[in-house]
């Protein structure tokens, strides 16, 4: 149990906190209608981004409608000039190693399938049993298709998945580690170097879900030594519902492993429209068929303003932002029945916290009916996601003071 400061509570602490925000000037950059509805859901959908709007009435009224075709001499190499952004401003890789296209699960396919392929003969995929659904459903159908084993493993609910929980399944036998960086239910953080190195020194390529980690935490593929990644662009990068996912392939990497989806946009040449498949050399690859224009120009603008306020700022906020949340938990909701499904370590939580009683499902309903927006997550979890562009102090404690209101009834 934590020790209790009484201000906690106090409304002048969360005035003080926005006051000293030094990224609270960019919430006024996006779209925020309505100043009363507590928007607690940037994990599940980004805000939209002012500039976001405008540059899509650009691309839809001046070049779709006015360009026509000829706007491909320029659409053509988004995939790869946001995959760029991405790489440099938010995921520690460097240009070259990240592109943006289809959905994060459709990428987790071809990345999963493809390291499977470049470690023939192994037999086994480790992941984490509270790792997000559609991942896992990938998993059991690349093992059923290809008679492979999934060695699962069951780490802490709040603190896992830790080196050691992945490092008593590894052997020889093992051809590709999984996990999510950041959990989507607890938002513990996975030490992505300590895995990495273990599963590289037992032969396994990694393959890293980074979606609730990409713009919210900093991300080093490079230095930490991850082979593959993943990850979607609606959650904290901002780029709006369905927007495409990205792929990271290490540079290291690219020569060896051959995307599976052999389509006519990772042709080498491909307006030449060839008789036989022969892959562009690098990352573009990895790109299947035509890319979603529109949204491709979204996920450029998210990652401009993520990468003009800066990922280190934006780690530090959402550390600051899950602390303040934890301390009115403590102070509010513990006495109430609730408990922590988030860790305590601000370095080891993403931007999101759980808090957890048995009637979760219900209070997140009553909460929305309140103009808090939160979500519930299957068993007692309502999940608070503090994007830090875009949540305020005040946001929180408004929110989590209508909890307490609700929880006491
Ligand atoms: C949100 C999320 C996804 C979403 O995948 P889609 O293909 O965009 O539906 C995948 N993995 C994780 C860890 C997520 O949090």
């Amino acid at each position: 149990m934590a020790i209790l400061d009484p201000a906690v509570a106090d409304p002048a602490r969360a005035e003080a906190h926005d006051a000293a925000d030094p990224l609270r000037a960019f919430r006024d950059r996006f779209a925020v209608r309505d100043s009363d509805l507590v928007y607690l859901d940037g994990n599940s959908l980004g805000r939209l981004p002012k500039a976001t709007a405008e540059r899509l009435r650009t691309v839809v009224e001046d070049e779709w409608g006015g360009e026509l075709i000829r706007a491909w001499d320029h659409w053509l190499d988004l995939p790869v000039r946001v995959g760029d952004r991405l790489a440099t401003a938010v995921l520690g890789a460097r240009a070259g190693e990240v592109v943006v296209s289809d959905s994060t699960t459709v990428n987790f396919y071809k990345l999963a399938l493809a390291a499977l392929d470049a470690r023939p003969g192994r037999r086994a995929i480790v992941t984490d049993r509270a790792n997000f659904p559609t991942d896992r459903y990938v998993l059991e159908g690349l093992a059923r298709a290809r008679g492979l084993e999934i060695r699962w493993i069951d780490p802490d609910p709040v603190d896992g998945p830790e080196p050691r929980d992945v490092e008593t399944v590894l052997d020889d036998d093992v051809a590709l580690v999984t996990l999510s960086l950041v959990n989507y239910r607890s938002a513990a953080i996975a030490d992505l170097p300590a895995i990495s190195s273990l599963a590289r020194a037992a032969g396994a390529l990694t393959l890293w879900d980074l979606s609730h980690a990409a713009g919210a935490v900093e991300v080093n593929l490079d230095a930490g030594g991850a082979d593959l990644a993943v990850g979607c662009t609606y959650k904290y990068l901002n780029a709006g519902p369905g927007s495409p996912a990205f792929l990271y392939v290490r540079s290291a990497l690219q020569g060896e492993l051959r995307n599976p989806i052999q389509g006519w946009f990772g042709q080498n040449d491909q307006f030449a429209m060839g008789p036989a498949y022969e892959p562009v050399p690098g990352i573009a690859a990895w790109l299947t068929g035509t890319p979603t224009v529109p949204a491709l120009a979204a996920v450029e603008e998210g990652v401009r303003v993520v990468e003009e306020a800066g990922i280190g700022a934006i780690r530090a906020k959402a550390a600051a932002l899950t602390a303040y949340a934890v301390e009115l938990h403590d102070a509010w909701l513990e006495p109430l029945g609730f408990g922590l499904g988030s860790p305590r370590d601000p370095v080891r939580r993403g931007a999101h916290v759980a808090i957890r009683r048995v009637d979760a499902r219900h209070l997140s309903a009553a909460l929305l009916e309140q103009r808090v927006i939160t979500d519930f997550r299957e068993p007692d979890s309502i999940r608070l996601g503090l994007s830090p562009l875009t949540t305020s102090y005040r946001e929180v404690r408004t929110g989590m003071s209508r909890l307490r209101d609700l929880a006491a009834r």
